[in-house]
């Protein structure tokens, strides 16, 4: 294969979606990949464009149909990958990334070792806390739980191949194009 897999995760409130968005930009042949999940459809949000939306029970079947590559719970909904997506996507001879959880970026590097994992970290747990109380939209113990969420990823993201820091936006960008040619380079 060569064309790449980039899967790229990060806390919430990271600004991993600035990063990534930024990045594609600057680089439109990459594709972004397009997930499956249960959640309910935001505003703005567009069937098959920002994911494709599924019920419960199509989540299901996928499921045990074999057809995820990787999939995960979060935050009480269901995320995942479909392999013939993917697939497809490689067979244009694109490089792709993908914006999924530290769970199933791990689940995919097992499949696919030949995928990179980047992880987009908050400059500091402080940081993150200050900003998560600064907002004063959620409760003591709601902050508490997101913060043991986000020390569970950071445990997760010593597997990862890389670490960047968002702490200034366009130096994270640029750090994650250095990642990506650098990966691309040392396949030629
Ligand atoms: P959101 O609901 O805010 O769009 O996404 C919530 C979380 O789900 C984010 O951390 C995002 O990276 C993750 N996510 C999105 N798509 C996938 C996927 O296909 N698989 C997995 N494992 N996580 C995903």
């Amino acid at each position: 294969m060569d064309k790449k897999l980039f899967v790229i995760s990060g806390s919430s409130g990271v600004g991993k979606g600035t990063v990534i968005s930024n990045f594609l930009k600057r680089n439109p042949d990459f594709m972004l990949s397009i997930s499956c999940t249960t959640r309910k459809m935001r505003v703005g949000e567009v069937d098959g464009v920002n994911y494709f939306f599924l019920t419960q029970e199509d989540f299901t079947t996928c499921i045990e149909n074999n057809k995820f590559l990787e999939w995960a719970e979060f935050a009480g909904n269901y995320y995942g990958t479909k392999k013939k997506y993917i697939f497809e996507c490689l067979e244009k001879g694109k490089n792709i990334i993908l914006e999924i959880d530290t769970k199933g970026a791990l689940q995919l590097k097992e499949k696919m070792p030949e995928a990179v994992l980047i992880f987009i970290c908050p400059p500091s747990l402080e940081v993150l806390e200050n900003r998560l109380r600064g907002r004063k939209t959620e409760d003591e113990n709601t902050i508490k739980k997101r913060l043991d969420e986000v020390r569970e990823e950071l445990k997760r993201a010593e597997n990862f191949d890389y670490k960047l820091v968002n702490d200034d936006l366009d130096t994270a960008v640029i750090r994650l194009e250095e990642i990506i040619k650098g990966e691309l380079n040392a396949q030629r």
